[in-house]
């Protein structure tokens, strides 16, 4: 699903920007990499600073202009280190992470950051649906390129997490566990008892709380109604053996019960 997240860097001057940016994006496991005009090709120093992201680096598409990156997305944000663009719809970073995956599942979808000195055109900013700005010091809100990538590819991570977790959570609980009815409950105590009347750990007639106390264990684990099936062979397979074994001796302590 990240694989059809595209990062678009426009018209990058340092070639090491283009390497971190890699990096960035492959630590929250996005892969798709698409440069703008790019004032120099990657090089030495933009492999150096992609690390351990070469491939990202390696598979990353040039292409001429912002149109030409984008025009088979559904969903197109664009990246500002100021918020001057008020007329246009805004998103915030937490926003944008979840919409990006929201939308990632029906079409691809572009996240596009701008030049190192001056960002992206008015142009460039109007072909976008929506305007994201990471709220950074007001004094001083322009983030490095690759922080800004970091940044943004972290919130589309959380946002990816939490969706994943959320489809597990309803996974789990379409096949949530089966427990028993309260009758099913009462027939295994009454075979429990019986058990251990029969092998004399508990005594008839005679006062006692082992009954009252295995209840409230067995209530408090909850035995799912697999598990309650185990219960009630072992207590036939006690029953088996008591019916051929020789009573209990004197010698034991039965509980009275
Ligand atoms: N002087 C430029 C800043 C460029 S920083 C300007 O005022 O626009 C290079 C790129 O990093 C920006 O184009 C944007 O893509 C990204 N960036 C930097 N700081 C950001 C922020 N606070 N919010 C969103 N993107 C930011």
């Amino acid at each position: 699903m990240l694989d059809n997240i595209r990062i678009v860097l426009v018209n990058t001057s340092h070639t090491g920007n283009i390497g971190s940016a890699a990096r960035a994006m492959k630590t929250m496991g996005l892969s798709q990499l698409v440069l703008v005009d790019p004032v120099s090709p990657p090089d030495g120093k933009s492999s150096a600073l992609a690390a351990g992201a070469g491939d990202v680096l390696a598979n990353a598409k040039t292409v001429a202009t912002l149109e030409e990156a984008v025009q088979d997305c559904g969903l197109v944000v664009g990246t500002s280190a100021r918020s001057r663009t008020h007329s246009w719809p805004m998103l915030d970073p937490r926003e944008c992470g979840v919409k990006l995956v929201e939308e990632v599942t029906h079409y691809p979808v572009a996240l596009v950051f701008g030049r190192e000195n001056n960002g992206l055109s008015n142009e460039e900013l109007q072909q976008c649906h929506f305007h994201v700005c990471i709220p950074a010091n007001p004094e001083y809100s322009s983030l490095n390129l690759a922080a800004a990538v970091q940044t943004l590819c972290y919130e589309v991570r959380m946002a990816h997490l939490q969706r994943e977790q959320t489809n597990n959570v309803q996974a789990s609980a379409n096949t949530a566990a089966e427990y028993p009815l309260s009758a099913d409950l009462e027939r295994f105590y009454a075979h429990l008892e019986t058990t251990l009347l029969n092998t004399g750990f508990i005594v008839k007639n005679h006062p006692g709380h082992v009954m009252m106390k295995l209840r409230r264990l067995f209530n408090r684990a909850r035995p799912e109604s697999q598990e309650l099936n185990i219960l009630r062979g072992i207590l036939s397979s006690i029953d088996r053996s008591t019916h051929t074994a020789k009573p209990a001796s004197s010698e034991e302590h039965p509980v009275k019960e």
